[in-house]
């Protein structure tokens, strides 16, 4: 396995294949053997383009050979941020099958993530969009090339001519194909095929080493649970860099299936609906946030969404209220998933009770996925009782990459991951999540790692101490609460925004508000207090030690209880 990675204990890897969840198989040979089945039916689809499983396959050699002609060599990783195009697939099956490692990006991502990705895993290249709303992609990639010496060569997707500055993807896949699957030695299932990016609780994001054997099985897992087959079409609607969209069951399981991914670009109902109508798309994955657009859009727009037959969500906790509204308004089952680019995910399913569906977020979707319940001191809980989610198994990794002192908190001595999450296992055996206990922010399924804003706010000449918060938000779920102590004048929300924007943060990351306090209360530890800080932006008394300075912008402060 590749350096810098954690393989599962040799028992443990035995057991996976003598149980058969471990077949020796890539994802190369899922795509191939797909195709040999359904090669001329369509796999992709996105708007008035379509890509049949042959077509993806020989497109997917030709770029290999183009990657290989142009030096990319096994083992070596390439960030890929690419939106919702078939070029995403094309490029990720061309990179596997020459055994270099797609680094997925998320398409908001900025300088600082890019950059980030790049340096942790030494990329050699870096694939992106032409300018895409409204951001001048190839102008970062250009900076990062300057900056980075390791980057070599910059794929666009943007239809330049080959320069020395950008090779259009394009002009990678005219290579000749070679004909055949062998002309690429055979990736090693047991090897890792490619790089999701945690979620993250920590100011530097991780990421997440999957291999072939672990992510084919957890693709045919998924589509076990959700009853997926070749006559399905799922709608990808969040990020296909998501693990959600990616094979849960996603793209990766519709192709496994034999099915056809639409892949939309936007998750709106406007540019939705009308897709679902014209594919007659039966299958699709969204956050709670979505959902409720959806929703309300249901009522005013006219589209017939009879095709449908699930609709996953997951990613951020969803109400009992919303969830019993989505069959009697959009028409269509609702699957409850829980799941992280991490590994562990769980389903609710086709059989299970009404109830069920709506309050829990299911049973795990593979017998050999392993969940403890545990309270500080990592002792086990009885069901129904509320602790820390700690997960094994066979598509769950045993440590992040280039992370050992983090891994060693992350994991616990036996193998388990420490999800941060707080949950309950009902006595039926379906997980409900009922909190966490991690530094982490859920903007409307966007995650947000305190320490990571905290960072850059620290970097700002007029702020001393910074902590961030979730603030509760309606239709997000949680937006950003930035409480800060200044130096000198406080600086105004826009400004803070405006400075995080310059370090090349993404969109999603900036505070939503801004608290000016004279001081951060502190544990006993001598950390910010984050406690009494969620339960301030909560509407929670302010405790007489918190004293709020108003802003340049002028919002009132919190109002302190009387006495
Ligand atoms: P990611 O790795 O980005 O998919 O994020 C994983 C995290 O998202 C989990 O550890 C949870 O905190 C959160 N999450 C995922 N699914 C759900 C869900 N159904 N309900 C509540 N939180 C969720």
């Amino acid at each position: 396995m590749l350096d810098g990675c954690t393989p599962w204990p040799p028992e443990f890897a035995e057991r996976y294949r003598a149980q058969g969840y471990w077949r020796g198989e890539s994802l190369v040979d899922l795509l191939e053997s797909s195709a040999a089945r359904h090669g001329g039916k369509t796999a992709l689809v996105q708007g008035g383009r379509r890509v049949t499983y042959g077509e993806l396959v020989r497109r997917s050699r030709r770029m290999a050979a183009g990657f290989r002609e142009r030096g990319i060599a096994p083992g070596e990783r390439v960030v890929v941020q690419l939106p919702n195009v078939p070029e995403f697939v094309v490029v990720c099956f061309a990179l596997f099958r020459i055994g270099a490692r797609p680094v997925f990006a998320l398409p908001a991502h900025r300088a600082s993530e890019i950059r980030h990705l790049c340096e942790l895993s030494e990329a050699v290249a870096y694939v992106f969009p032409d300018v895409h709303r409204g951001f001048d992609h190839p102008a970062l990639a250009r900076q990062l090339s300057d900056e980075l010496g390791t980057l070599r060569t910059l794929f666009t997707l943007g239809e330049t001519t080959e320069s020395d500055a950008f090779v259009p993807l394009s002009a990678v896949e005219a290579a000749a194909d070679p004909g055949h699957a062998s002309a690429f030695p055979a990736p090693d299932p047991t090897d890792v095929a490619f790089f999701l990016l945690s979620g993250g609780t920590t100011a530097l994001p991780k990421i997440i080493p999957r291999t072939h054997d672990d992510y084919v099985y957890m693709a045919r897992a998924a589509v076990t649970a959700a009853g997926l087959t070749e006559n399905d079409t799922y709608l990808a609607v969040l990020p296909v860099e998501f693990n959600f969209t990616w094979g849960c069951p996603g793209v990766i399981g519709t192709l496994l299936a034999g099915g056809t991914v639409v892949l939309s670009e936007d998750p709106t109902p406007e540019r939705c609906f009308p897709a679902i109508e014209r594919e007659r798309a039966t299958f699709t994955a969204v956050g709670p946030s979505i959902v409720h657009l959806w929703l309300e859009a249901a009522e005013w727009l006219e589209a017939d969404l009879s095709s449908l037959r699930t609709l996953q969500i997951g990613g951020s906790p969803l109400s009992r209220e919303v969830a019993a509204r989505i069959e009697p308004t959009l028409g269509c089952r609702v699957q409850q998933v829980f799941g992280m680019a991490e590994g562990l995910i769980t389903f609710t399913r086709g059989d299970d009770a009404v109830e069920t569906v709506l309050t829990t977020q299911g049973r795990p979707i593979s017998p050999a996925d392993e969940i403890r319940i545990v309270d500080e001191k990592d002792q086990e809980l009885p069901a129904d009782a509320i602790g820390e989610l700690l997960t094994r198994g066979p598509y769950t990794p045993r440590g992040y990459y280039r992370a050992l002192e983090h891994n060693a908190r992350a994991f616990t001595e036996d193998g388990f991951y420490r999800s941060g999450d707080l949950a309950r296992l009902t006595p039926d055996g379906n997980l409900v999540i009922e909190g966490r206990i991690k530094d982490m922010i859920n903007r409307g399924g966007d995650k947000v790692s305190a320490g990571e804003v905290e960072g850059h706010l620290l970097t700002h000449p007029a702020i001393a101490r910074a902590a961030v918060v979730p603030v509760p938000d309606e239709y997000l779920g949680e937006r950003i609460c930035a409480f800060i102590v200044p130096v000198g004048e406080p600086p105004s929300l826009t400004e803070v925004k405006a400075a995080l924007t310059d370090r090349g943060l993404a969109a999603y990351k900036l505070p939503d508000r801004l608290e000016i306090v004279t001081e951060l209360p502190l544990t006993g530890l001598g950390k910010p207090d984050k406690k009494i800080l969620a339960a301030i932006v909560r509407g929670e008394p302010v405790p007489a030690a918190v004293n709020f300075i108003p802003s340049a912008a002028g919002r009132p402060n919190p109002a302190r209880p009387a006495g």
